[in-house]
């Protein structure tokens, strides 16, 4: 089996299951103050440093919570508080390429009435630098613009939006889950004030997050109730999955200068026998800004959907950008915003390596897949 789909999850490294594993022992809940009770709260604040120091950030800065999404929300829930409490900040800037916990989100928010605008993208899907100066402005309370795209794997220039954000006196927000593991992610560097990753994208359990406020960023829960991460989010502590993105996040520290070389080595090689063995493809997103192990591809006059099963069958697994909603198959809203062609953007596929890739895996993808492609050329042309 190839699995080149670790940009939607990846496997869970053996250390992260043995770690997890053990700390389902570690039954006592994190808020008691019994020796079983602090036993998990030594855990959880070990996790705490390790992911600390893979973002290079304080360990005060970082809430657990059930992953990016819930950070995504978190961060919009706080500035839609703001702008209630009469806020002379009223508007939030976002682009067109975020996750869809950050879409949809915006999409909510603009039904109930608040002023979001998206930055349109380049045919790269880089932020159009000149559009977000025009739309940065002393009205802006948040702008929030993911670092690494999970479809094309396109990076944004966040270091700099963050400053020109700033100037202007708004907070910056930058989603980093896929980005996580893959580039070095430098909390200090980008200068956001808030941050958000998920565990699962690299190598952690599924379900468990955070979300890192700068001490001096505004600040309300999403979720009421006890006391928990210092009021910022309760709910009993989910110890074993907080201890499992803790290894994870030392793993993914240590190893991250072979992870970049060996995923962009893998992709490239993909990237080039594609293009060898297959004429007329459209490679998406930006070749050099762009997150190591991530490679979109359209081959037109070849559905996703169709090209994706059949590589299934073959047992390679990976990923179209379109999203089967309601039964209708709806083009990748990432490629249709970079003003890609709505034909090339149904025939898109996401190939997304991890650490358990090898080359035999980019070899056997390569002897499988132009065969398919020729078969569903031929049906489509008849
Ligand atoms: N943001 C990005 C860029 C993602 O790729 C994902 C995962 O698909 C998320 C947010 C949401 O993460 P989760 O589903 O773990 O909440």
């Amino acid at each position: 089996i190839i699995y080149l789909d670790n940009n939607a999850t990846t496997a869970m490294h053996e250390d992260v299951i043995e770690a997890v594993h053990q700390s389902n022992m570690l039954y006592g809940n994190a808020s008691s103050m019994h020796m079983a009770g602090r036993q998990a709260a030594l855990a959880i604040e070990q996790s705490r440093q390790a992911l600390a120091s893979l973002i290079d950030e304080e360990s005060s800065s970082i809430v657990f919570t059930s992953g990016a999404s819930e950070a995504n929300n978190t961060v919009f829930n706080i500035f839609k508080e703001r702008i209630d409490l009469g806020s002379k900040r009223n508007r939030i800037v976002t682009t067109t390429i975020e996750h869809p916990s950050i879409i949809e989100t915006v999409k909510y928010l603009r039904q109930l009435g608040y002023n979001v605008d998206e930055c349109p993208v380049d045919s790269t899907g880089r932020v159009k630098m000149d559009v977000m100066n025009k739309l940065l402005g002393d009205d802006v309370a948040l702008v929030s613009v993911m670092l690494g795209n999970n479809e094309i794997g396109t990076i944004q220039p966040v270091a700099e939006i963050a400053r020109l954000a700033h100037q202007t006196g708004a907070f910056m927000h930058t989603d980093a889950t896929q980005a996580i593991g893959k580039i070095p992610v430098s909390m200090r560097e980008l200068g956001v004030d808030y941050l958000s990753l998920s565990a699962h994208k690299f190598y952690g359990p599924k379900g468990v997050g955070a979300l890192v406020v700068k001490a001096k960023a505004p600040y309300a829960p999403l979720v009421h109730g006890g006391h928990q991460e210092g009021g910022k989010r309760a709910g009993t502590y989910n110890t074993a999955s907080i201890v499992g993105m803790g290894v994870a996040a030392s793993i993914a520290q240590r190893d991250l200068d072979m992870e970049r070389k060996k995923l962009w080595k893998l992709r490239e090689m993909l990237r080039v026998g594609i293009l060898e063995r297959i004429s007329n493809v459209v490679v998406n997103g930006n070749q050099e800004h762009c997150l190591p192990g991530t490679l979109d591809v359209s081959f037109p006059h070849a559905e996703g959907e169709s090209i994706l099963l059949y590589l299934d069958m073959e047992g390679i697994m990976v990923s179209t950008g379109s999203a089967c909603a309601s039964g209708s198959l709806e083009p990748s809203y990432v490629l249709l915003a970079s003003g890609v062609d709505i034909e090339l953007a149904h025939g898109s596929i996401r190939f997304s390596f991890g650490r358990y890739n090898t080359e035999q895996d980019v070899a056997y993808v390569l002897e499988k897949l132009p065969p398919i492609i020729k078969r569903l050329r031929e049906m489509s042309t008849r």
